[in-house]
């Protein structure tokens, strides 16, 4: 089985993947988790690039090209293999991210994106997406104070330069995308607890498993 998290800052996605993880090896399942970009050897360099590069320096079409070269390795060369041996695979932001983030964020086509990501996936599509949903005011203030917490810069710091109406437009992307697949994609309420958001997803996976 392979699931897919997707959602803007804060949403609490790390904590909701530990427990979903948790969740399943409890149930004796073995669990491989990931994550984009950087889910792969390969992919480590092109995250550091990624996330370092100026923004005034990088296009938008090749800031699209790595993150899909990115999942192309991490499907070949991570993800198939580790569905094969029979692993749920769990992982943190996937295609959904480019048409979102490329898409409704940065005015990049999405129909363009769609197809691009088709070569990308090679076919590959998650059983299930679970798009965590917040307020991107109280996203980032929770991101905020968990950085703050840790005691560290955010590691994506070329992104934290991006307005609130950034986020917005991330939000509603995310939104409509999730409301033309709703076959694979469900939309869970992350403004709760981290015990209340896990009960949501927990039966969202249930549901999914008796399908
Ligand atoms: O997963 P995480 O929140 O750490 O991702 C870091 C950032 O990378 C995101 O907040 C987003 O701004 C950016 N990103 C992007 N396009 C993608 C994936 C991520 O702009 N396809």
């Amino acid at each position: 089985m392979f699931i897919t998290f997707e959602g803007i800052e804060g949403t609490g996605k790390s904590t909701q993947i530990a427990r979903v993880r948790e969740y399943f090896e409890a149930c004796g399942r073995e669990v491989f988790q990931t994550l984009e970009p950087g889910g792969s050897r390969i992919g480590r360099d092109l995250r550091r690039m990624l996330l370092h590069v100026d923004n005034r320096e990088i296009t938008p079409i090749t800031e699209l090209f790595l993150y899909l070269a990115d999942r192309a390795q991490h499907v070949g060369q991570v993800i198939r293999p580790e569905l094969e041996a029979g692993k749920v695979v769990l992982c943190d932001r996937f295609a959904d991210s480019t048409i979102v983030y490329q898409g409704y964020g940065r005015g990049l086509d999405t129909v363009m994106l769609r197809e691009l990501n088709e070569v990308a996936v090679d076919g590959l599509w998650p059983d299930l997406t679970i798009v965590l949903d917040i307020d991107p005011e109280v996203g980032l203030k929770r991101a905020t104070l968990r950085n703050i917490e840790d005691g560290k810069a955010k590691e994506e710091g070329r992104f934290e330069a991006e307005h609130l109406s950034f986020h917005k437009r991330i939000r509603e992307g995310y939104l409509t995308w999730a409301a033309f697949n709703r076959s694979r994609m469900r939309v869970v309420d992350a403004s709760g607890t981290p015990d209340q958001v896990f009960a949501h997803i927990k039966a969202v996976i249930e549901a999914c498993e008796t399908d």
